[in-house]
């Protein structure tokens, strides 16, 4: 169906939103300078929270891995949707490699652990994840999780941003 004609394109919507929307989130320094923006995740592995879904069960944000980080191996009961703005990363269990630029969607299913090269020296990804990430050893037996929930509890009063500063991130 073509664009209706509007004979006011420019004009602002007149009504208020929905009384019950959420507010929007709008982060300026998506890929932040500050270190203290990134949370520790394992060695080598970072990630920058940019919207922590608790309403629908999913996460956005920044994974960072330099140089011989390893993102443990886990699998996926929901789509996951990324796209790498730095660097190059391959998983173990594929033999396409995710190159600066690229869209990656993983299916349910999916287990996997990521690597980062030894000729990289960072890799910075944009990741939705949805439900959670399942962490299991190379035959399938459960070694623990992450949700939203456990991302939300992050403690950036460690860092000295104030325990509610994560309350931003939160939809
Ligand atoms: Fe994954």
């Amino acid at each position: 169906m073509p664009a209706p004609l509007d004979d006011n394109a420019r004009m602002p919507y007149q009504l208020p939103m929905p009384r019950e929307a959420l507010p929007e989130i709008v982060i300026a320094d998506a890929v932040p300078q500050d270190e203290r923006f990134w949370v520790p995740q394992a060695e080598n592995v970072w990630f920058r929270p940019l919207c922590l879904n608790r309403s629908q069960g999913y996460w956005m944000n920044l994974l960072r891995v330099r140089k011989a980080g390893v993102l443990s191996r886990h699998r996926h009961p929901n789509a996951v949707h990324g796209l790498v703005l730095k660097g190059r990363w391959h998983y173990l269990e594929h033999d396409w490699v995710a190159t600066e630029g690229s869209y990656v969607f993983e299916p349910p299913g999916e287990t996997h652990t990521l690597v980062v090269p030894d000729d990289v020296e960072e890799m910075i990804t944009f990741f939705q994840v949805n439900g959670i990430m399942y962490y299991v050893d190379p035959w399938g037996k459960p070694l623990g999780y992450e949700d939203v929930f456990t991302k939300i509890d992050m403690h950036f009063d460690k860092v000295g941003l104030g325990a509610d500063f994560v309350d931003r991130f939160i939809r």
